[in-house]
């Protein structure tokens, strides 16, 4: 399924006009298939690497076209962003997210919901305001939903991100920085940033287990967070080896193709089972 459309997202990729023809049909058809329902959400695990409990779960956005398959959330969300319409995009993830959320803890699962939003979400006026209200709305608590950001969005307009932040975290909502280490920011700008963790990027945990400078980077870095009272997530965990070492660097959280694939909602529960098992 997910190879099905490389050839056509190809030709979308080398074409950089934000405004050709092609493009502004792709984003009428987003448009359009946003208000019927014909995206969908998958959910990757994340599990605590001390316990090996799961914690909560990243939320990441599918696009099936109707004509050219799979479109990866790579390709369109930075035209969605272009266009403006990653406002009701960003919108309608959370609204299924805590929808979600709640549904599993109905269930007598309560886990925490990750999802990934943008520079331009951080300039919404109304933003921190209407998730408020989407979690009043779905009953779940500020402290189960976490936004994940790059640090490169964060430096986009920094006032305004740095403002926007400072609102979300005083709503008790949780904040992760994305990411982290594939930017031009530092630890020492991060630090200033009002957020309970860091994720550092796949790129250098994938090939940690085999390439000595990655895993030298990943220690390096959970070290500084957390001497700077971050937690620390690990994404694109591949294989045990990786697993076992980053429970020997105290790592907080792991994610990855070797813990779990995103997965639709309805194989969750499955999952869950399985892996409890
Ligand atoms: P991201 O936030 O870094 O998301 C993690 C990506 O890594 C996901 O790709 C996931 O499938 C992939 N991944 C997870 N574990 C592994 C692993 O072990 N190995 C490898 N090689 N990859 C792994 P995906 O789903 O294609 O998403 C790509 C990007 O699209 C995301 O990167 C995020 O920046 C963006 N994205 C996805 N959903 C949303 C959304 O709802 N809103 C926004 N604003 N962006 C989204
Ligand atoms: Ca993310
Ligand atoms: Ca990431
Ligand atoms: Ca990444």
């Amino acid at each position: 399924q997910a190879e099905s459309g490389v050839s056509h997202v190809a030709a979308y990729t080398e074409d950089i006009n934000p405004y050709s023809e092609r493009r502004l049909t792709l984003m009428t058809e987003l448009r359009r298939a946003i208000h019927e329902d014909a995206l969908s959400l998958h959910f990757q695990p994340q599990v605590r690497v001390s316990s090996g409990e799961v914690c909560g779960f990243e939320v990441l956005l599918r696009w099936t076209h109707p004509e050219h398959g799979f479109i990866p959330p790579d390709e369109f969300i930075p035209m969605a962003e272009q266009t403006g319409l990653i406002k009701p995009l960003t919108q309608w993830v959370l609204d299924r997210s805590l929808a979600f959320c709640r549904a599993m803890q109905d269930s007598g699962v309560r886990v925490r919901m990750s999802v990934n939003i943008s520079a331009i979400n951080l300039q919404e006026r109304a933003f921190a305001e209407n998730i408020s209200h989407l979690l009043d709305e779905h009953g779940v608590e500020p402290g189960q939903l976490i936004l994940e950001v790059t640090e490169t969005a964060t430096m986009i307009n920094p006032q305004a991100a740095l403002t926007a932040l400072r609102v979300l975290y005083d709503a008790g909502i949780r904040l992760a920085i994305d990411d982290f280490g594939t930017g031009y920011s530092s630890l020492s700008y991060i630090r200033k940033l009002p957020v309970h963790e860091i994720k550092i990027d796949r790129s250098f945990v994938m090939e940690m287990d085999s390439n000595r400078d990655d895993a030298t980077i990943v220690r390096t870095t959970i070290n500084m967070c957390h001497d700077l009272g971050f937690e620390v997530v690990a994404e694109g965990v591949e294989s045990n080896d990786t697993c076992e070492l980053l429970r020997s660097m105290s790592c907080d959280i792991m994610q990855g193709f070797y813990l779990a694939r995103p997965m639709p909602d309805d194989r969750v529960g499955p999952w869950l089972y399985d892996y409890r098992d």
